[in-house]
């Protein structure tokens, strides 16, 4: 697969830290001193990845209107420099600032005894995919599904609509900006369905997609990213 064969070219030549530019481990991208600056996630809602105080469990939104996704995870909070970073490898194409994140977010994303049975990366729309060349929950997800050794279906969800531009909207306009705009293409029925994307923002995005899958069959639906925005 394509996304892995650049995982494996990306790793040979990774030696030096993208953020510092000093030499480094070959396959974490990052160097020790700049790894431990990362803006790691702590406590946040077991629902929606959202920060929350310590010892609350589920933030105020997900009490009111719990979400379709049963759990959500992100490694760090969307700040410099992992905010960078993500905007490097997705608007940009910098794979290896993908990659590199990737790889050190995947063994604190997957809690213990739930791993789910398929990973999904969050689609693009496929015009939206070839202006950028790559689907950065793909990348993600290729990544993830590497080291939890659990399959990856890349092209079982599609983003049939195109949607207007979401960058504006709050979280009830989203979800109905992207109401219908997943189509489920393969048997889903009865599983525990792992969504991964590179950003949780409002969480609208997963809302719809995971709203397919139930609607599919789908048992369960976890989320994970990279980051999340406050
Ligand atoms: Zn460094
Ligand atoms: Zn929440």
């Amino acid at each position: 697969m394509v996304y892995k064969s650049i995982g494996r070219y990306l790793s040979q030549r990774i030696a030096r830290c993208l953020l510092c530019g000093d030499t480094c481990g070959h396959d974490s991208g990052l160097c020790q001193p700049c790894q431990r600056e990362l803006p790691q996630l702590g406590d946040a809602c077991q629902r929606c990845a959202l920060p929350l105080p310590p010892a609350a469990h589920t933030c105020p939104g997900c009490l009111q209107h719990p979400p379709a996704f049963a759990s959500a995870r992100a490694a760090w909070h969307y700040a410099f420099p992992v905010g960078q970073l993500i905007q490097r490898f997705k608007y940009r194409g910098d794979l290896a600032a993908g990659f590199s994140l990737a790889r050190l977010a995947a063994p604190r994303l997957l809690p213990p005894d739930d791993a789910p049975d398929l990973l999904l990366p969050l689609p693009l729309h496929w015009r939206r995919y070839w202006q950028r060349g790559f689907n950065q929950a793909q990348v993600i997800a290729a990544e993830l599904s590497r080291q939890w050794h659990i399959p990856l279906a890349p092209r079982l969800l599609r983003k049939t609509s195109a949607g207007h531009r979401q960058q504006q909207l709050n979280r009830a306009q989203r979800l109905r900006n992207l109401e219908h705009s997943f189509t489920v293409r393969g048997p889903v029925a009865g599983m525990h369905i792992g969504l991964v994307d590179d950003v949780i923002t409002t969480g609208a995005t997963l809302e719809a997609a995971s709203r397919a899958l139930l609607a599919a069959g789908a048992a369960r639906i976890s989320a994970y990213a990279l980051a999340r925005t406050p």
